[in-house]
This record gives structure tokens, C-alpha cells and sequence, in this order.
């Protein structure tokens, strides 16, 4: 959608919806993207912005830089409807955190855009370690994808974060700019993880079909996760 065409949603009365899905992408895969374009169609969403994260300050620093994993993002977005392959968030001195990426997102969209934040079960098993999570939900609703191999039941700081604001349905989450959560099950759930990705191209291993054509033509023109 052009930015005209996003002025027009708002004449017509409709609030934007937004989506950020913040990650490594270390590097970006078919889980990543096919999981953004089904929480994108999903949520009738207007963008799904891609953030790329420079130092994510639960992990351990990634051994590509930031521009060379940003620039896989790039090729592996692509012109994909809907999807954007942001770095904001490269261009930030400092740590990386989501709630000043979801504050940008909200002063540029408006106090009516609906606007969420989308993780993998995975990382939302982390949501209370997080730096200010009760501040997240004042500025986006938080959407949580299931991910194959990490089914477990909510622990109990995890249950005090979201079981008040829990809804059940898409409709309940767009009725209020912020502040609800989600839990979806998308059509597609695919065992792809950035650090099988790694370790197979390490191992001089096949990764055909676990990314996007584009993302694995320059990863091997540039050479990255391969040992030397
Ligand atoms: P790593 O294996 O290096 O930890 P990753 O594959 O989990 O990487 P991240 O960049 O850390 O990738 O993930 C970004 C976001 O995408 C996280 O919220 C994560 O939960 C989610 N995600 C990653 N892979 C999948 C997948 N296969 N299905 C659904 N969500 C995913």
C-alpha cells in the first residue's frame, strides 16, 4: 500500500493496521516470511514492517553484521505485498529494544493505528525478561505465533503479563488501538530455524528450499556462514 493509499484508509474512517515482527534474521528464512504473510493476511493488516535487529540484547552477538543480514532481508522481502524490510533499528545507537521501535511506529501511524507486535511462542516464552513489557502493550497489542517444537504451557509471570488482556478473535484484537493479545495458529507452521540455517551452510550442507532463492544466491556470492 503507498503512503496515498494509506491517507485514503484514513479518510475513509479506517484505521491503519500495522504489524511489526522484529528479529535477527541471521539469516531471514522461509519461516520468517511465510509466517509475516500469513499473520499479514490473517490480521488484514495494511504493513507488516520486518525489523531488523543490530545487537539484540538476549543473545549472543551474530557473527554477520547487521547491513549484510539486513541486505538478506531485503532480497528475501522482496516486492511482497504488504511486507517491509525496515532498518530503523540499524541506524540507533545503542542496544535494540522493541518498545522504542513500537513508540517510532506509533508516533508515525497515529493514536488510531492498530498496531501489533508479532512474535514466534519461542521468544514470547522470554516476554518477562523483556525491558518494560507492561509498557509494550500501552503502545501495540502483541500477536504470538505458535512455532513447531516449542509447545509449552505459559508460566506463571507470563500468565500475569497477558491473561487479563487475552481475546480470541481478530475483530476483538482491531477493536482498540493497543493493549490486547492474541494468540494465532497460522495455516502454515514450519520447523525452519535461523541456527539449522547456520549450522548446515557451516557443514557445506544444502539450504535449497529452507530460504529464498535471492537469500541463498548471496549468501554464497558473499560467502557468509561458511566456514573458511
Ligand atoms: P535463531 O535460530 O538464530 O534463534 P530464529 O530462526 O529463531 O533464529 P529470529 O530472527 O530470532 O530467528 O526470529 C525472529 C522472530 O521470528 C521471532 O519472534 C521468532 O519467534 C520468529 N520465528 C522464527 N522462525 C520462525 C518459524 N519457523 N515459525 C514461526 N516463527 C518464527
Amino acid at each position: 500500500m503507498s503512503g496515498v493509499d494509506l491517507a485514503a484508509s484514513s479518510l475513509n474512517k479506517q484505521p491503519v493496521k500495522i504489524a511489526m515482527l522484529g528479529g535477527t534474521f541471521d539469516p531471514v528464512h522461509l519461516g520468517h516470511l511465510r509466517s509475516a504473510l500469513e499473520v499479514s493476511e490473517a490480521l488484514g493488516l495494511d504493513r507488516l514492517h520486518m525489523v531488523a535487529a543490530p545487537r539484540p540484547p538476549l543473545r549472543g552477538e551474530p557473527t554477520v553484521a547487521p547491513e549484510e543480514r539486513f541486505a538478506l532481508l531485503k532480497a528475501g522481502v522482496g516486492d511482497t505485498p504488504h511486507l517491509i524490510a525496515d532498518d530503523r533499528e540499524l541506524k540507533r545507537a545503542g542496544p535494540s529494544y522493541s518498545v522504542d521501535t513500537l513508540a517510532e511506529l506509533r508516533n508515525e501511524y497515529g493514536p488510531s493505528a492498530r498496531l501489533c507486535m508479532v512474535i514466534g511462542f519461542d521468544t514470547f516464552l522470554r516476554l518477562a525478561e523483556w525491558r518494560e513489557p507492561e509498557r509494550l502493550f500501552e503502545l501495540a497489542h502483541l500477536v504470538v505465533i505458535a512455532r513447531p517444537g516449542f509447545e509449552q504451557p505459559r508460566y506463571k509471570a507470563l500468565e500475569e503479563l497477558v491473561g487479563q488482556r487475552e481475546v480470541d478473535t481478530v475483530a476483538e484484537l482491531m477493536a482498540a488501538p493497543a493493549g490486547r493479545f492474541l494468540s494465532l495458529s497460522l495455516d502454515t507452521r514450519i520447523a525452519i530455524s535461523a541456527t539449522e540455517v547456520r549450522a548446515r551452510l557451516g557443514e557445506g550442507k544444502s539450504v535449497r528450499y529452507l530460504l529464498p532463492e535471492a537469500v541463498e544466491a548471496q549468501i554464497f556470492a558473499r560467502g557468509l556462514y561458511q566456514s573458511r
